[in-house]
């Protein structure tokens, strides 16, 4: 029997409960120790040994927090977080070094670090930290936007209908995104324009190209067209 995809019980996507750790240390033992610490705390994490690598991971995956070093070889702990700063990757980035002087501790946090811990330290103060900036970071911005079947995870960029996991482009996913927050209401041409390209003009029939799209990957009536208004997301499919 074919398997219907929004029928019959909804197997729930498993909530994202791993914390997903970027850890920046040329160091061998200290970074070995880290990681050995890390996946004991059921944290899971990519262990990079330079800044050219740090930057490239942080890049190519989401990460929920970076444990620093500052002395790296290629390109310094410093340079890679005024990088992932300028580039919009906004993760907490924890620095962990040996340079304790006061403007090295500022210098960190202007350059965008939100937190610092000096070597040599305790692996209970390393976890507490990482408790710490992991809270934080999940009050400030870790949001899941739920609407009917849909959860959108909007720091992971993750999507899931009815169980399912979506394959969104970014577009399609701002785009999703700006009617799953007003879900069972219209939300206008203007505005979901406005979600998709901020204010780079767009060329007029781009929003109906990207909503055929999610059509096609959610359900063909999960969003109603609003003649001469805009569209809406159908909130009771759930
Ligand atoms: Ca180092």
């Amino acid at each position: 029997m074919p398997r219907k995809l929004h029928a019959g019980p909804i197997r729930l996507k498993r909530a994202r409960s791993n914390v997903h750790v970027l850890v920046v240390e040329d160091d061998v033992l200290l970074g070995q120790g880290i990681e050995d610490a890390l996946r004991r705390w059921s944290y899971t994490c990519e262990w990079v040994r330079d800044g050219a690598a740090a930057l490239a991971a942080a890049r190519a995956t989401a990460f929920d927090i970076a444990v620093l070093d500052l002395g790296l070889p290629k390109v310094d702990g410093l340079g890679v977080l005024k990088a992932l700063r300028r580039d919009k990757i906004l993760i907490p980035v924890l620095i962990v070094t040996a340079r304790d002087t006061l403007p090295d501790r500022i210098d960190g946090l202007d350059a965008g670090a939100d937190d610092y811990l000096v070597k040599p330290f305790h692996l209970d103060e390393l976890a507490a930290r990482l408790r710490a900036l992991h809270r934080r970071a999940n009050g400030l911005a870790h949001r899941l936007v739920e609407a009917g079947a849909l959860t959108l995870d909007t720091v992971a960029f993750d999507a899931s209908y009815a169980g399912r996991t979506l394959d969104l482009s970014r577009t399609e996913f701002l785009l999703l995104r700006a009617l799953a927050e007003r879900a069972g209401r219209v939300v206008t041409r203007a505005a979901l324009e406005q979600a998709m390209y901020g204010n780079a003009g767009v060329d007029s029939n781009a929003l109906e190209v990207h909503v055929h799209a999610l059509r096609r990957k959610l359900a063909s009536d999960a969003i109603r067209t609003v003649r001469g208004l805009g569209y809406l997301l159908v909130k009771g499919k759930s």
